[in-house]
């Protein structure tokens, strides 16, 4: 006989306590490719819950460059990028990524990564370790993404940089620590686009902060890049700013509809990534097909298409903000495509999800601790593959929804 194995014993309490909490999440299995509609369980579901903002993520074009890409580099690239595994398709695509920083980043360079975890990970510590230990200060905005969180952790464990948490939206007290602060090296860290909440960080003032107390400033910029600024190039694009100050992160499994990350920088701050950066460094380097896919995901970026299709998503956005008016819910004033309604509880977010569910949406509740306690969610977010009307009949479903939810709470 051997004993019974704690760790298991120890997980399903855990997960038992996750359940009553209303906290287990769950893995739905789609059986059809990214897009407005899914098929789930041989249902078929209008789903407004992707970050395929563009609609990219089954266009024809990138299908066609994805086989032409394996054609050409085979599947796997074999090793890390130090080794043998960076391929001359890594090579135009990080000219390309810079090149759309290029007027925001003086002598911009970019590095490829898988994914965007791995860009935060590896930027984060890497420019921690640019001063002795102990002498780096990190300041990260409170709703940071969990990668760019975990980025802050690690590095602190590693370098014993200090870590101050701000609110985004209160600049001055920011500021005013800043201004106190000696160490040799100062780091801001934030969202671009905050990702549950679709509010933009006041990216402007941040710069001129770091500016005036000797900081750096870095920009997560997953739900911007494709999205914002004339040319899809971003929020830099957008705010039109320009520094060397500045460390760009953008992600390209949203808008640019593929898979991967990248961090675009001043040449040296990025030669020092790749000396220092392990997860860069001891991680296989993703498939050049894929880096071949996401070149020409640029190039409709930047282009006509891209263009026609930044204006379809804004006409949507408008759309909702126009004429989305709820009796009790309370939708969160935001100018992107993510578009969350607050509904406090875990109990209410789910009956809210279940009842969309119900009617043929798929629009999951998001709970903590991916948002702050007691301010559970539905996240929507708009591509630019639905038409108006898709938008139109989900504003009318949720306004149904919202009186029976209302009225099944009020019973209880
Ligand atoms: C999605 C996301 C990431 C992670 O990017 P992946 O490529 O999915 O790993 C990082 N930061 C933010 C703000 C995100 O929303």
């Amino acid at each position: 006989m051997t004993n019974a194995c704690n760790a298991l014993q120890l997980a399903q309490e855990q997960i038992a306590d996750l359940d009553l909490q209303l906290l287990k999440r769950k893995l739905r299995s789609t059986e059809s490719p990214c897009d407005t509609k899914a098929l789930v369980n041989g249902r078929e579901l209008k789903a407004f819950c992707s970050n395929d903002y563009l609609g990219l993520a089954n266009h024809p074009d990138l299908i066609q460059a994805l086989a032409e890409g394996a054609a050409q580099y085979g599947v796997g690239s074999g090793a890390s990028h130090l080794i043998s595994g960076h391929s001359i398709a890594h090579e135009i695509l990080e000219s390309k990524l810079a090149d759309f920083q290029k007027q925001h980043i003086p002598d911009a360079r970019a590095l490829f990564f898988s994914t965007g975890y791995l860009a935060n990970l590896t930027a984060i510590t890497a420019l921690a370790r640019l001063a002795p230990n102990g002498s780096t200060s990190i300041y990260s905005a409170k709703l940071n993404h969990a990668s760019l969180i975990d980025g802050v952790r690690l590095a602190s464990a590693q370098t014993k940089a200090r870590v101050h948490l701000f609110n985004h939206q209160d600049i001055n007290t920011l500021s005013e620590s800043l201004k106190a602060d000696q160490s040799v090296l100062k780091i801001i860290v934030t969202d671009g686009v905050f990702s549950m909440d679709g509010d933009l960080a006041p990216v402007k003032r941040l710069l001129e902060i770091a500016e005036q107390y000797d900081a750096l400033l870095l920009v997560d910029d997953a739900h911007g890049f494709g999205v914002l600024g004339k040319h899809g190039h971003g929020i830099l694009e957008q705010e039109n700013i320009c520094s060397d100050r500045i460390v760009y992160i953008g992600t390209l499994g949203k808008a640019a509809g593929v898979s991967g990350a990248f961090v675009c920088a001043h040449a040296t701050l990025i030669e020092w990534l790749i000396q220092k950066g392990r997860p860069f460094i001891y991680s296989t380097a993703t498939p050049p097909a894929i880096a071949h896919t996401l070149s020409k995901s640029l190039d409709i970026i930047e282009g006509n298409e891209g263009s026609s299709r930044r204006t379809q998503l804004n006409k949507l956005i408008r759309i909702w903000q126009d004429e989305m008016h709820f009796a009790q819910w309370e939708k969160v004033p935001s100018c992107t495509a993510i578009q969350p309604v607050i509904l406090g509880s875990n109990a209410n977010a789910l009956l809210a999800a279940k009842l969309l569910d119900e009617a043929g949406y798929w629009i999951p509740a998001i709970r903590p601790p991916t948002v702050p306690i007691g301010s559970a969610r539905l996240r929507i977010t708009f591509s630019a593959n639905h038409s108006e009307a898709d938008l139109r009949q989900l504003i009318a479903t949720l306004k149904t929804i919202e009186q029976t939810a209302i009225q099944k709470t009020s019973h209880e």
